[in-house]
């Protein structure tokens, strides 16, 4: 067996290359490549199609090519994706779906139809009302018309049995990704804030199957040792992402360990496990019913809250990040709900502004430290 520095190193690399890493995997597999705006797109169809699905979420790097088309107020995240499809960094891609969240991804979804016609954008929309029998529904047919727009830009078929195999492969996926990260907690000395993230991330650009293989490995490779005696301060990250690398090297720097999430990026993707009644479809409409606290479904209850509150119970932390993407609507209004929730069970709860893009982070190192001061 590989050692455990070794694993964590290899796919840290992948996440760090993301563009090498998805060209490996098409290499390997003799596969195309179908792009993932930000969150819950129907991956499964894409892997029943013979393809890999490449998460796009932004990246370090905003330019200036998307200028002309979004206004300077709008996420980071667009604006990087954007202008990487504009240079052409998106070319080996078969098609692009893209989740209609928030205004800028619904103008997205027009923009690039005319500034980048040959990615061939798929529109993921999702129910309002996805609890009931309704929404349900409408979210099957909403995956059915996917899955054809998919077949006509990937040249295939996709068959029901291809469908259900694929789904049974994310499933076994997620079940992988709870227990890494209930795991990866109890050893801040070998992954810290930064691996965490990293090890998670690269699941964006690998092959699936590859992908779960190689998290398993590390799972048993981490339960073979000792769980570390440390002192570090618990905290428990929200947001819809928790990037650049800068940011997250500050909690290692300051004794703080990322025990448990909350990210769209991370534990949102994979938290849900779907009930066992029913057809690959009529299970992947019941995850998105049954996901909740995600600002960007719908969730009349506002049950982020209470869910930060068990986690915090349940993993013992000392307290909660609340990473804000600049820019970032549904997120921005969520927290002024979560700041009162907490505070009134006395939770201590960091509100950090982040962009994927930032040159500094002094001014977030002195919050940061003293977070970890009043922890
Ligand atoms: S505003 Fe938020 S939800 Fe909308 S595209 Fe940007 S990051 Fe995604």
């Amino acid at each position: 067996m590989k050692h455990i520095n070794d694993m964590i190193a290899e796919l840290v690399d992948v996440a760090n290359h993301p563009v090498r890493s998805v060209r490996t995997a098409m290499e390997r597999t003799g596969k195309k490549a179908v792009g993932c705006f930000p969150i819950y797109t129907p991956d499964e169809l894409i892997h029943a199609a013979g393809a890999i699905p490449v998460g796009m979420w932004g990246g370090p790097e905003m330019g200036n090519l998307s200028d002309r088309y979004y206004q300077t107020f709008c996420c980071s995240v667009v604006k990087a994706n954007t202008h990487q499809a504009l240079r052409g960094d998106y070319d080996f891609l078969s098609a692009v779906l893209v989740t209609a969240y928030c205004d800028t991804l619904k103008c997205t979804i027009e923009n690039w139809k005319v500034a980048v016609p040959h990615l061939n954008v798929i529109p993921v929309v999702y129910p309002q009302n996805r609890k009931l029998e309704a929404g349900r529904q409408f979210l099957i047919e909403e995956f059915q018309r996917i899955r054809k727009e998919l077949e006509k830009a990937l040249e295939t078929t996709i068959t029901d049995e291809a469908i259900e195999e694929s789904f049974a492969l994310y499933e076994a996926y997620r079940k992988a990704m709870r227990t890494f990260v209930d795991v990866a907690g109890r050893y801040p000395g070998l992954i810290d804030a930064t691996a965490r993230h990293a090890i998670i991330k690269a699941a964006c650009f690998m092959d699936k199957e590859e992908y779960t293989d190689k998290i398993n490995a590390l799972i048993e490779a981490l339960e073979a040792v000792s769980a570390e005696e440390h002192g570090q301060k618990k905290i428990i990250l929200t947001g819809l992402l928790a990037e650049p690398d800068e940011f997250l090297d500050l909690f290692g720097e300051n004794g703080l360990v990322v025990v448990a999430d909350d990210l769209a990026q991370e534990s949102r993707q994979f938290r849900v496990e779907a009930a066992a009644e029913g057809d690959a479809l009529t299970r992947m409409a019941g995850r998105i019913a049954d996901q909740d606290g995600c600002s960007f479904l719908y969730d009349d209850e506002k049950s982020r809250g209470a869910m930060l509150i068990d986690l915090k119970n349940k993993y013992n932390a000392d307290g909660i990040v609340y990473c804000q993407l600049k820019f970032c609507d549904p997120e921005e209004f969520d927290y002024p709900i979560v700041k009162r929730e907490m505070e009134e069970v006395g939770i201590p709860l960091l509100y950090i502004e982040i962009e994927q893009q930032m040159d500094s982070v002094e001014q977030l190192r002195t919050r940061i430290q003293t977070f970890a001061e009043i922890l």
